[in-house]
């Protein structure tokens, strides 16, 4: 199989042969220098300051945006939260359970963020924001810079999910403000599901030393506390924190982050340029789009048919969507261990199956 998603993606050899490893014990100086090796090169990719903080939480990203709610945010703040996908809902149900006030700015699917949908918000007492950078399901790229002014003249806290966009698009923590960062190991780390990978800005230190969380597992001071030693509070996903390790550390003697970002797009403009030469009957769908994922809309077939032919007769998976885009829209992923050969397989299905008139 030819793994096209966005995640779990495609690894390379070296993070496989980790996986085959026997999982080693980890209360050791060893472990910890892993740890620590981990931390200050994820901070390096996202231009992170000096003075943040990582930690690793064994959960999957949905974790890591549980996690910054609750231990960032209480009743006393008033929240905006992007929501144009299933992301941004997944927000929206968080901060409903945990009963944080917050107002929604309801995209429509595959919409940009505008100047406008901002404005009637200034000065209004907002103190934090949360958004993802890169809204996966619809693959839509927001603009960050404008929400990190808008935050910076509002003195708003922001939580930016870059799940999906980190070591795919340029992110600057530092430039933008963020408070929060999460990204996960499933996605452009490509590495196993299982870690949630969280940088704190000194902003969101103070926030967490002066927050109650009412979660063990995922209260951030014990977990902030453990790692000034390299360690985690519970036992973690050893395996794929060793994964992680070797993954940015093969990153960084390929150039760094700048070069994955670069590599990963230059895979989607040599599938995007060659559907247009192709002219396949598939409409991008977003106004804004990542490096990561090219969302389509194909106009002659439902495209959970598509996937499912593409899956079952060649071998291949294509990001299939859920809820009302089940049939209108199928995603096609630029990111993991892929080359442009592999583009040119799935371009070869295409043509195959608009040959035999599927699509
Ligand atoms: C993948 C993803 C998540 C988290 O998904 P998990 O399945 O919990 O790892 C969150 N936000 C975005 C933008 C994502 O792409």
């Amino acid at each position: 199989m030819i793994n096209f998603t966005v995640g779990p993606v495609q690894s390379s050899d070296a993070v496989r042969a980790i996986g085959a490893e026997q999982v080693p014990y980890f209360r050791t100086a060893e472990f910890s220098e892993t740890m620590f090796e981990n931390e200050r090169l994820v901070k390096k990719f996202a231009n992170a300051t000096e003075d943040s903080r990582v930690v690793f939480m064994t959960c999957s990203g949905s974790g890591g945006m549980e996690t910054a709610i609750m231990n960032c945010l209480n009743k006393n703040d008033k929240a905006l939260v992007v929501n144009g996908g299933s992301f941004g809902e997944r927000f929206v149900e968080l901060l409903t359970l945990h009963e944080i006030p917050f107002t929604e700015i309801k995209l429509e699917h595959g919409k940009a963020l505008k100047p406008e949908h901002l404005a009637q918000f200034e000065g209004k007492g907002y103190t934090a924001f949360l958004l993802q950078k890169h809204e996966t399901s619809t693959g839509v790229h927001y603009d960050i810079n404008l929400v990190a002014d808008f935050c910076k003249r509002n003195n708003c806290f922001m939580i930016v999910d870059t799940i999906s966009t980190f070591l795919c698009d340029p992110f600057d923590m530092a430039a933008t403000g963020a408070g929060v960062m999460i990204t996960g190991s499933q996605k452009a780390l490509a590495c196993a599901p299982g870690i949630a990978v969280m940088i704190l800005a000194p902003s969101a230190l103070e926030r967490i030393e002066k927050n109650k969380c009412c979660c063990q597992y995922l209260d951030l001071k014990i977990a902030l506390k453990n790692m000034e030693r390299g360690q985690t509070p519970w036992t973690p996903a050893v395996g794929i924190l060793r994964q992680i390790n070797v993954r940015l550390k093969e990153i960084d003697a390929m150039g760094g982050a700048e070069a994955e970002i670069a590599r990963c797009a230059e895979l989607a403009r040599y599938f995007r340029d060659k559907l247009v030469e192709m002219q396949l009957p598939f409409e991008i769908v977003s106004e804004s789009l990542s490096n990561a994922v090219t969302p389509l809309h194909p106009t002659t077939q439902s495209a959970n048919e598509i996937f499912l032919k593409i899956k079952d007769e060649y071998g291949m998976w294509i990001c299939p969507n859920g809820g009302s885009m089940k049939d209108t829209v199928f995603r096609v992923g630029h990111i993991g261990y892929l080359q442009k050969e592999d583009y040119d397989k799935l371009l070869a299905a295409f043509a195959d199956l608009r040959e035999k008139k599927f699509i």
